[in-house]
């Protein structure tokens, strides 16, 4: 398929990101610049910054920025609605302005090199591509091993993830206009994209260390980033527990025969022990799945009420208004 030149926004979340958004934002500027040069992209190709909700003075800096170079833009949010929604807002603002979008973190941990590569793919393509992690070496032990682990279990689980791929891909306006009618509240991206369709690859990098300021993502924030994830596209753990209570039951049914059968034959033994050990661990497991239950009916919670996902309170060039809140 021969595709046209393509307009690029790189649409990029920041969150108190005043120390080092001076560092990687002419590296990003830069990176437009040679892509370019490569005639791999249009020159109006452009920096999205979506500021969400800092409260430091990131929103300065990318004010200042746009006044530098047109090539930067970027829009505030209202408030701190977190890395998926910022995200999800910066590529709604961009999908009518462009051709294909690139998104990536501000900090510079992800090799803005492979977006030669991406555009590549998506000129031979793909709608969709990919970054993948090719070695997890820079983050730390926990970070690697709880991150790695989460995939697997949300492979297992019947969500359809790519592997070590975090939020930095190129996705064509086409795929983020079929994405508009993804209305839910609850939303993971990465886990998303796939289930929209159209030919996809993957290309590989080098995570390096975050060139300043400190992770947003304490493991308190990484597992419930992971739950997201679980919940909003697996219903497997309801079936699960479905299935444990079947197990339990029909276990607690050869006890009940056993205590039949030992009361008619006169060996009825004092059974303090076995009869504490059933009811906490039937206790447990009652409360392992209330809890799950209830964190679905909490999603339904939020999804009937279908708050709008964030409100864009600024931007940096007021004319070019074409994105709408959702
Ligand atoms: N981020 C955001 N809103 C938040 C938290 C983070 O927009 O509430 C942005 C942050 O500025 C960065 C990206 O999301 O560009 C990833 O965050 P971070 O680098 O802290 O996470 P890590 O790379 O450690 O997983
Ligand atoms: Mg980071």
């Amino acid at each position: 398929m021969e595709r046209n030149t393509p307009r690029l926004f790189i649409v990029i979340p920041c969150y108190n990101e005043e120390k080092v958004l001076p560092l990687t934002a002419p590296l990003f500027l830069k990176k437009i610049k040679d892509l370019h040069d490569a005639g791999l992209i249009t020159g109006d190709s452009a920096v999205l910054f979506v500021n969400d909700g800092s409260r430091d003075s990131t929103w300065e800096i990318i004010k200042k920025l746009s006044e530098e170079d047109p090539r930067y833009k970027g829009i505030s949010l209202s408030r701190n609605r977190g890395h998926q929604n910022a995200l999800l807002a910066g590529l709604m603002e961009a999908k009518d302005q462009c051709d294909i979008t690139i998104s990536i973190d501000c900090d510079g941990q992800d090799d803005i090199n492979a977006m030669d590569e991406m555009v590549e793919a998506y000129l031979a393509g793909s709608d969709i591509v990919y970054g993948v992690r090719s070695s997890r070496e820079t983050d730390s032990f926990l970070k690697r091993t709880t991150a790695q682990g989460f995939y697997k279990v949300l492979n297992a689980l019947g969500a359809e993830t790519v592997y070590n791929h975090a939020d930095y891909r190129l996705v064509s306006s086409r795929v983020l206009r079929e994405f508009a009618n993804f209305k839910e509240v609850n939303i993971y991206l990465r886990g998303m994209f796939p289930l929209v369709g159209f030919k996809s690859t993957c290309v590989y990098y080098r995570r390096n260390v975050r060139m300043a300021g400190e992770s947003h993502y304490p493991l308190s924030k990484m597992l419930a980033l992971a739950f997201d994830g679980i919940t909003s596209l697996s219903i497997k753990p309801i079936r699960i527990i479905t299935a444990l209570g079947a197990l339990i039951s029909g276990v607690t049914f050869i006890f009940i025969l056993y205590a039949l059968i030992s009361f008619f034959t006169g060996h009825a033994v004092a059974g303090w022990a076995s009869t504490l050990v059933i009811t906490s661990f039937l206790g447990g497991i009652q409360l392992i799945a209330i809890g799950v239950i209830g964190e679905y009916v909490g999603k339904i919670y939020l999804e009937t009420k279908a708050r709008p996902r964030y409100i864009i309170a600024e931007r940096t060039d007021e004319h070019n208004n074409t994105g709408k809140d959702a």
